[in-house]
């Protein structure tokens, strides 16, 4: 076990500061990666305060950041797919049981027995895993992904979980050209889903309330945009779409969308409101039509996922910061005022 910088919180009401955490001797099987870039992810900063204590609390003190990429520094013996000096990402999880129906499909990321990148008990040192807002950190051969060596890897950092999140839904309910695809909400999710959807031929449609976003969204990929106030553009599209997928976290009338669905069409949360959405069964009913839900992607699928983006050139859009800015990122982030993702640099810790 060694020491290495870090940024973490000490409470649900503390901000993020320097500190130093432990790490382990890569074993047999790790890689020791020397992290560049992490993204600043929305469940980093509700895991930082705390707001999801009803079913992941959160232990103090937390090191957020599961939006990875760096260099291999160092390999286990046993480690075949990485060599010192490779670039590497890492995601959401780094570990599971590798046993269970779930694992067994390739979906780890409903294994009962996943590990999380932070606030997860840790298996090696004991107390929880910490993520990659620190210099260096050592995962599990399993769990590291290999980096496309076109990507730009400031935006390549937030692929690792707004992308596959967004990605995955679309190749699941199978998003391909002569589809009509729609996306609800234009923030860090939602930029990437218009960036995939377009990559994989749909006919994409972004649905946003503010009018501002519009050249944006057609920038990034949208054939139209609709402002989702305007019910009569609304109720032009009412039957037509294969798929949307709604990435807005706020409370929303999610039957507008489910009656823009055709038959058999699909609506996919990856946004999670916290209240209960009312949704109209009648809306379902008519039209065979399916309301469901996504959780990131397992292994092979997020490997799939940035393959894709390298053939198709796909990064997140980011501003990027240094570590101490971090705190003010997150003011920032809750008044959506970054275009789209924050991504750290984190050559800036070598300072503190
Ligand atoms: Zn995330
Ligand atoms: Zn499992």
């Amino acid at each position: 076990m060694y020491k290495t910088k870090a940024y973490a919180a000490a409470s649900a009401t503390s901000p993020l500061t320097a500190t130093t955490i432990p790490r382990r001797e890569p074993t047999e099987r790790d890689v020791q990666i020397e992290i560049l870039f992490c993204g600043i992810c929305h469940s980093d900063l509700h895991s930082v305060r705390n707001e999801w204590s009803e079913f992941l609390p959160t232990t103090y003190p937390i090191v957020p950041g599961h939006e990875i990429v760096g260099r291999v520094a160092k390999v286990g013996s046993a480690v075949t797919q990485f060599k010192p000096g490779d670039l590497a990402a890492v995601g959401c999880l780094v570990d599971s049981d590798g046993t269970c129906l779930h694992c067994k499909a390739g979906l780890e990321q409903f294994c009962p027995n996943l590990t999380l990148t932070f606030n997860s008990p840790d298996k090696h040192l004991g107390g929880v895993t910490y993520g990659g807002y620190s210099a260096i950190m050592v995962v599990d051969e399993r769990f590291v992904l290999r980096v496309p060596s076109n990507l730009a890897l400031a935006g390549a950092a937030p692929l690792l979980c707004a992308g596959i999140t967004t990605y995955s839904p679309m190749r699941h309910w199978v998003v391909t050209r002569g589809k009509k695809v729609g996306v609800v909400g234009l923030g860090g999710l939602g930029h990437m889903a218009v960036k995939f959807a377009h990559a994989l031929g749909a006919h994409v449609v972004v649905f946003t309330t503010s009018p501002s976003k519009k050249e944006d969204a057609l920038r990034l990929g949208a054939d139209e945009v609709v402002v989702s106030r305007h019910t009569d553009e609304m109720r032009k599209h009412a039957g037509s779409f294969d798929f949307i997928l709604d990435a807005v976290s706020g409370e929303h009338d999610i039957n507008a969308y489910v009656n823009l669905l055709g038959r058999d069409g699909n609506i996919t949360l990856v946004g999670a409101p916290a209240k209960p959405l009312g949704v109209s069964a009648f809306a379902l009913i008519m039209a065979r039509r399916s309301l469901s839900g996504s959780n990131i992607g397992g292994i092979a699928e997020t490997q799939e996922m940035l393959d894709f983006c390298g053939a198709h050139n796909i990064t997140a859009d980011v501003e990027v910061i240094p570590i101490q800015k971090v705190n003010e990122a997150y003011d920032r982030l809750l008044k959506s005022e970054v275009k789209y993702r924050f991504s750290i640099d984190m050559a800036s810790l070598k300072s503190e």
